[in-house]
């Protein structure tokens, strides 16, 4: 983070500080800009700012080598400035100069016959053009598509470009190469007739409105080709002297030659052999001519024609030498030319082919693209409702569960005593009844009934005998097993079921819980009238495992009790060395 705002701190200071940067970049951009305008003054600050040292930005150092590398072009060293310019193309850190890098190839394969290298970086070009920042910069690549076409031979398509870029305009530099393209392509396209006047004034205007002496010059050229094509030799020529000064001011070979060239030709056509061979020799003389320039060809068919007419015979076959020489030269690129072009179809239609199956492909990852968005967006819904679904249903399985639970439990228990009501007891009864037939055991079951509770309630008042009540459930729950079952059946009438118990056992637990209720401290809880019960014992050894029998024994046992005096226990069978009888101090107070 810190690192980062240093860097933007540091980038802001290199802007605003006045740093030696900026002279360079000063230089830089007056070069680039006289660049094709005026060849002299592009040197000139080439090499002054050579002359400056200290530290450039990564964007001035390239544009610098970018600069060097088009000197070394218009001077002819192109596998030297072909070289940087690759590098750049490939590896400049500024996309618009990347583009310009690779125009600049694209525009010298045109001039030194590369022709696949041209086609080659020229659709490396176009396919830059979308990411190119300057607008000026972009239309570029529209204008060395028209020459690098127009040096193909290909004036259709170099025409039809040519055209594009008038149309959507530009800087007046692109707009000079687009006009000039284009009347060379109409030129060259023999079905095109004659070409009106205006399509070279236009021209002509437009690259004067550039500063662009070689474009008016090379559209002079062609307007004085226009003017042979049509049969008007003599206007061609004198087009043409009218403006050599003008050219050779300029100082740029190729297009020196070609006036001299279309001169040689004029002169030659016309029979003025003195005026060719003088034209012809001119081209010889020129510095850094090129085999590949057609004039050259052009001058030495002319002077070997010249002299062997003269009957020179050994100046005719040198010069015959040289021309086939040149003229190989030119037929080597025609070929040359048309293996470009065919290759470049070849790439083209290639590459349509492969954008036609990535666009299919393209076309299908997108639906299968969507169709996984619906799908997952149709299952994010489905999950979402199902969990709510889930939720709805938990909470009313929870809630019935819980209501079910409660109501349960509302109808299993006694509110007051908190014992078992009838039906559970019941239900827990014949469970435990069960469990002991299984396993051959005894079950006794004790029925218990308080003595004269209706007395209690009467004297006492009926809140004091639901005090009873509870104090006697509590007591026979502190004596029922965890396992068995103690229920208050009803009024103030409870039982207990006891598992593994024979009559005897139950009958001595029953006396317990008798004594214990002959116990309670009955004034404590505002009871003056003293409680007792009476208690009736069976168990299934006599009445057998039915719940309902062994229930009716207990009830007829406890009958039994209160018939003999009440607080007391009874068995439903006499057990052996168990006498019934009144026991403590209700008994004695019993009145019955
Ligand atoms: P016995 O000794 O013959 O059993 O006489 P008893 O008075 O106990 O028997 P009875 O069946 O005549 O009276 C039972 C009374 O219990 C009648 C009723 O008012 C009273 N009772 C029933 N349920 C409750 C209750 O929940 N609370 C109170 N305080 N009294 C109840
Ligand atoms: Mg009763
Ligand atoms: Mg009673």
């Amino acid at each position: 983070m810190g690192r980062r705002i240093l860097a933007a701190a540091l980038l802001l200071l290199a802007h605003a500080l006045p740093a030696w940067g900026s002279a360079l970049g000063d230089l830089l951009a007056r070069a680039d800009s006289v660049r094709s305008s005026d060849v002299r003054q592009f040197r000139a600050l080439l090499a002054q700012a050579r002359t400056l040292d200290g530290d450039a930005t990564r964007a001035e150092r390239e544009l610098f080598e970018f600069l060097q590398a088009h000197e070394q072009i218009v001077l002819g060293n192109y596998p030297a400035g072909i070289a940087v310019a690759k590098r750049l193309a490939r590896d400049a850190g500024d996309m618009d100069l990347r583009y310009r890098a690779a125009l600049l190839i694209a525009n010298t394969g045109a001039l030194t016959r590369d022709y696949p290298d041209g086609l080659h970086y020229l659709s490396e070009a176009l396919a830059m053009e979308r990411k190119v920042r300057d607008p000026a910069i972009r239309q570029l690549g529209l204008a060395v598509a028209a020459t690098l076409y127009n040096q193909l031979g290909e004036a259709k398509l170099a025409r039809a470009y040519a055209e594009r870029q008038i149309k959507l305009g530009g800087t007046p530099r692109v707009l000079c190469a687009a006009h000039e393209n284009r009347v060379r392509a109409m030129n060259a396209l023999a079905d095109t007739g004659g070409i009106p006047d205006a399509v070279f004034d236009q021209a002509i205007a437009a690259c004067d409105a550039a500063k662009e002496p070689i474009g008016v010059y090379l559209v002079i050229a062609s307007r004085a080709r226009h003017l042979q094509n049509i049969g008007e030799p003599a206007e061609a020529i004198e087009l043409l002297r009218n403006n050599l000064d003008g050219v050779r001011d300029v100082a740029y070979g190729r297009l020196t030659a070609e006036y001299y060239g279309q001169l040689t030709d004029l002169h030659f056509a016309d029979g003025d052999l003195e005026a060719a061979e003088r034209t012809a020799q001119q081209i010889v003389a020129l510095d850094g001519k090129d085999p590949h320039w057609m004039p050259l060809a052009t001058a030495y068919r002319v002077l070997y024609l010249s002299a062997k007419r003269k009957g020179e015979l050994g100046r005719a076959l040198n010069y015959m030498e040289e021309y086939h020489a040149a003229d190989k030269t030119l037929v080597d690129d025609a070929q040359a030319r048309e293996y470009a072009m065919e290759l470049a179809r070849h790439q083209a239609l290639e590459r349509e082919q492969q954008a036609a199956v990535l666009t299919h492909q393209n076309r299908a990852l997108t639906a299968e693209k969507r169709a996984l968005a619906e799908s997952a967006r149709a299952m994010r819904l489905a999950i979402v409702l199902m969990g709510l679904a889930i939720a709805v249903v938990a909470y009313w399985a929870w809630h019935s569960r819980r209501t079910h639970r409660v109501l349960r439990r509302l109808s299993q228990t006694d509110s007051l005593t908190g014992l078992a009501t009838r039906r559970h007891f019941g239900a827990t009864a014949a469970r435990l009844l069960s469990d002991c037939e299984q396993r051959q055991r005894p079950l006794s079951v004790l029925l218990l009934d308080i003595d004269h509770f209706k007395r209690i309630n009467d004297e006492c008042g009926h809140a004091v005998g639901d005090w009873v009540l509870k104090q006697v459930a509590d007591i026979g729950r502190g004596l029922c097993p965890e396992r068995d079952a103690i229920g208050r059946l009803g009024g103030e009438e409870f039982a207990l079921a006891l598992s593994d118990l024979d009559i005897d056992q139950a009958a001595a637990l029953a006396e317990g819980f008798r004594r214990a209720i002959g116990e309670l401290d009955y004034l404590s809880g505002g009871c003056h009238v003293p409680v007792t019960a009476s208690i009736g014992v069976a168990c299934t050894s006599h009445s057998g495992y039915g719940y309902q029998k062994l229930l009716s024994e207990a009830d007829r046992a406890m009958y039994m009790a209160k018939q003999a005096g009440r607080n007391r226990v009874a068995s439903a069978v006499p057990p052996t060395g168990y006498v019934p009888g009144p026991v403590g101090r209700a008994a004695e107070n019993d009145p019955a």
